[in-house]
């Protein structure tokens, strides 16, 4: 399988390559040259294979550069029932009739991030000594994808996690999660500042090339396609538990962000996996809702993001988006440059309405979409304790809220839970006056010991604190 980018870029990568990198160097994302096709035959046999083994059978139609007993060993490594906490690893339960929720949020951060971090962790450490190399993991984060990344990179050999967050600003489950880590290899960097203080230090070091290459600098952010490629499996686990052995087709509604998650999604849809609808549920950070619902792709600037009570959700821009694009416009390189490049770059917008590519997001390629407040979703949460006794998280309330409105009679509709409710305890309080349970694991982890420096939001103080924990 030969990797290619959406940009248009004539070189053509294996997995491998383009596992330890970000973006294409024309600032394109990686996809694969095709979609390989599961046929219904396929379906039948993978439909009771345990999940590690059917992650496997999925990323071996991706990955022919990592010999297939050693790729075998790294997904069974992954995927146990010790990290993630079920035989299932992703269990499915029914809510209300037609309507489920899939548990991606049962790993070591309590978020689905968890899913495709954890084999990235592996699969770094495998590629890293075979090639004899080391790398050096730097990144910003306001909560889920950071700690994800460090409890999938802490104790791998050959990597070393730099993660930069906002001093103060994280939930105190989220500050602890990270900072309570005593790993070598893991560096939590407070930064006085904000969020996008965090994010302008890492693009100015990463766009420094000599100390890129010198330190060896790589990232985990979300465009990385085999972060992807891990989360296209849970929609075939999600797909097998919702059907009994026909092959009716089954809608899924994804919390969403920057993308990644759902675009997973369309992956699966494109090989062949009946999936009838892919409804994008925003927060009022509404970029993709709007796109779907008018044509119109209209970024948001930093001023104009809300600060939202689903906090993984707050983007400005969809970064993901572009791979969806790329096929939405049948492939076209050069229509995605003009649009990803030229529009984006003078005007922050792009117009699809008038197009009949745009039409073809709902009638060939399933999307749908719908947005919700901060009132949606403590009425969500409400409900959904009172009816089911069930508690979901802010992002899940979000999804089950857009899952609603786009129910099709006879389809089952498979939600994805995206976190845990402990995550966000205080909007859960808010909602319902009384905080979420607690798994043991993390009783008390408040108070535990923590590793994590504090540094000025002053991208020379980040590049000296990296030389000197380099050797
Ligand atoms: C990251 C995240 C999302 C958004 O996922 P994308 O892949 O960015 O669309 C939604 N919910 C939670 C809890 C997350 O951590």
């Amino acid at each position: 399988m030969n990797y290619l980018s959406t940009r248009g870029h004539p070189d053509r990568k294996r997995f491998c390559e383009i596992l330890l990198e970000g973006l294409a160097p024309d600032g394109g994302l990686y996809l694969p040259e095709h979609y390989p096709q599961v046929d219904t035959a396929t379906l039948a046999k993978w439909r009771d294979l345990p999940y590690a083994e059917l992650a496997f059978e999925i990323l071996s139609l991706y990955i022919d550069d990592i010999p297939p007993a050693d790729l075998k060993a790294i997904c069974a490594k992954t995927y146990t029932p010790e990290v993630f906490g079920s035989e299932e690893i992703v269990p499915l339960r029914e809510l209300e009739d037609g309507v489920y929720l899939e548990a991606l949020s049962n790993g070591p951060t309590l978020a689905f991030k968890d899913m495709a971090m954890q084999l990235l962790g592996n699969l770094f450490e495998y590629e890293l000594a075979r090639r004899g190399a080391e790398l050096n993991i730097l990144g910003a984060t306001s909560g889920d994808t950071g700690s994800a990344a460090e409890y999938a990179m802490r104790g791998k050999k050959g990597v070393r996690v730099f993660m930069t967050s906002p001093d103060g600003r994280m939930s105190p489950f989220q500050q602890a999660q990270m900072f309570s880590l005593q790993d070598e290899n893991i560096h939590n960097i407070a930064i006085t500042g904000v969020f996008d203080d965090c994010q302008d230090i890492v693009k100015a070091v990463s766009n420094d090339l000599g100390f890129k290459r010198k330190y060896r600098i790589g990232t985990v952010n979300s465009i990385n396609w085999a972060r992807l490629l891990a989360q296209v499996v849970y929609y075939f686990a999600g797909y097998f538990q919702a059907t009994a052995g026909n092959d009716k087709p089954v809608s899924f509604t994804v919390p969403s962000g920057n993308f990644g998650n759902v675009c997973a999604g369309h992956v699966a849809r494109m090989m062949g996996l009946p999936i009838h609808t892919l409804v994008v549920a925003t927060n009022e950070n509404d970029v993709l809702d709007e796109f779907f619902r008018t044509g119109i792709y209209r970024v948001r600037a930093a001023a104009d993001t809300h600060e939202t009570s689903s906090p993984s959700m707050d983007i400005s821009k969809a970064s993901n988006f572009e791979r969806f694009v790329f096929d939405l416009v049948g492939r076209d390189a050069a229509k995605l440059r003009s649009l990803f490049v030229d529009h984006l770059g003078s005007q922050a917008r792009f117009d699809l309405s008038g197009e009949p590519a745009f039409k073809q997001a709902a009638e060939r390629f399933g999307f749908k979409s719908s947005r919700s407040t901060h009132a949606d979703r403590l009425a969500t949460i409400r409900d959904t304790e009172k009816r089911f006794a069930t508690l979901v998280d802010p992002h899940t309330a979000d999804g089950l809220k857009a899952a609603r409105e786009h129910l099709t009679p006879g389809v089952p509709m498979v939600v994805l839970e995206t976190a845990l409710p402990i995550k966000f305890a205080a909007t859960l309080v808010e909602a319902l006056g009384h905080e979420p349970a607690r798994p043991a694991r993390f009783e008390g982890i408040e108070a535990l010991p923590k590793r994590v420096v504090k540094l000025p939001a002053d991208v020379e103080a980040v590049k000296a604190y990296i030389a000197q924990n380099c050797d």
